[in-house]
């Protein structure tokens, strides 16, 4: 099918965003990549009366770190956290790793990271990602900028808290320390398909190799990214062992509610989810020198 009609405003800085998407309201949406909303356009899922295109506006494209964090920018692709250099440093081996099975090659030369997070479909891959790696969200509107937990922003299934007349400029990943690892582990049915599930993990071990700080969270297992706070808060301040991998991975299999369908079924899903939680755990730890 073809879209609907609807106008076409390029835009070429966040500020012109910001007034075309005051201007037109509930009526207009940013387009980043179009991997998501073209297709939903074609389907006739989505009709915006107006589009307005970001890929012109130069200062949203970076990846670049800035303070205590590494900003990735609205119109930054996939494909461009797949090749930075520094996603061969241990301490972003989750970006690294989701970079890699985001849909598929040519998909991720036009996805943005932060397209995905807008779109929060609940099989992504940057929304647990995001979780686990305790990101924010830069958001431009009317009000000014506001930054927002990636657990406050991801609202619901396709839904965030980016309103009316307000964009998404920016995601914020803070910089792990040295002793920081992690992992994204996906079962897909084939490359380019959605998670039939996920789970991202992080895991910060201190000097005498106790876990300091563990992030975990699922794809594919709710309404939208599941974070799995039982099995964070079981694994901060323990040494790791195998027990403490079985305890988060069931953790994580409680947690996750999927839907079935033909990826799978409910009870398969779930039990995926642990497996995968494990099996991030186990990869994020051996990255840091530790073997289970
Ligand atoms: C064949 C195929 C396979 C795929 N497989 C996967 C997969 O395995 N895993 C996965 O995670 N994704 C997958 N995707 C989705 C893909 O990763 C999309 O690129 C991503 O979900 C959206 O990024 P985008 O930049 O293309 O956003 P767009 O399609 O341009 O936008 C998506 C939505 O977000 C809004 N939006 C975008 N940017 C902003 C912004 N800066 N501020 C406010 N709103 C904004 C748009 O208005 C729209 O509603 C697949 C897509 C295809 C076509």
């Amino acid at each position: 099918m073809i879209p609907a009609a609807f106008e076409y405003l390029r835009a070429h800085s966040i500020d012109e965003t910001c007034a075309y998407l005051q201007q037109h309201g509930a009526e207009a949406r940013v387009l980043a990549g179009g991997q998501s909303l073209i297709p939903a356009m074609r389907f006739r899922l989505a009709r915006p009366a107006v589009i307005v295109d970001i890929n012109p506006v130069a200062e949203l494209s970076y990846i670049r770190p800035d303070g205590a964090v590494l900003a990735i920018g609205a119109t930054a692709r996939d494909a461009e956290v797949e090749r930075a250099p520094w996603t061969a440093d241990r301490r972003w081996s989750l970006l690294a790793d989701v970079s890699r099975v985001v849909a598929d090659p040519v998909v991720r030369q036009m996805g943005t990271v932060v397209g995905s997070l807008c779109h929060n479909d609940p099989a992504g891959d940057w929304p647990a990602t995001a979780l686990a790696g305790r990101a924010s969200v830069v958001v431009r509107g009317k009000a000014g900028t506001r930054i927002v937990s990636i657990d406050e922003f991801l609202v619901d299934s396709f839904t965030t808290t980016v309103g009316e007349g307000e964009m998404a400029v920016a995601v914020h990943f803070p910089v792990p320390d040295d002793r920081t690892a992690g992992s994204y582990q996906k079962v897909e049915r084939k490359v380019g398909d959605f998670a039939t599930a996920a789970a991202a993990v992080q895991v910060s071990l201190d000097a005498n190799g106790t876990i300091r700080h563990a992030g975990v969270a699922l794809s594919a297992a709710g309404p939208c990214a599941v974070r799995v706070e039982e099995a964070e808060r079981a694994l901060a301040g323990q040494k790791p062992t195998a027990e403490l991998i079985r305890a988060a991975a069931d953790a994580a299999a409680r947690r996750s509610v999927p839907q079935g369908d033909l990826r799978g079924s409910v009870e398969y899903k779930k039990n995926l989810a642990g497996v995968l939680v494990a099996r991030g755990l186990r990869q994020a730890l051996a990255r840091l020198g530790v073997q289970l």
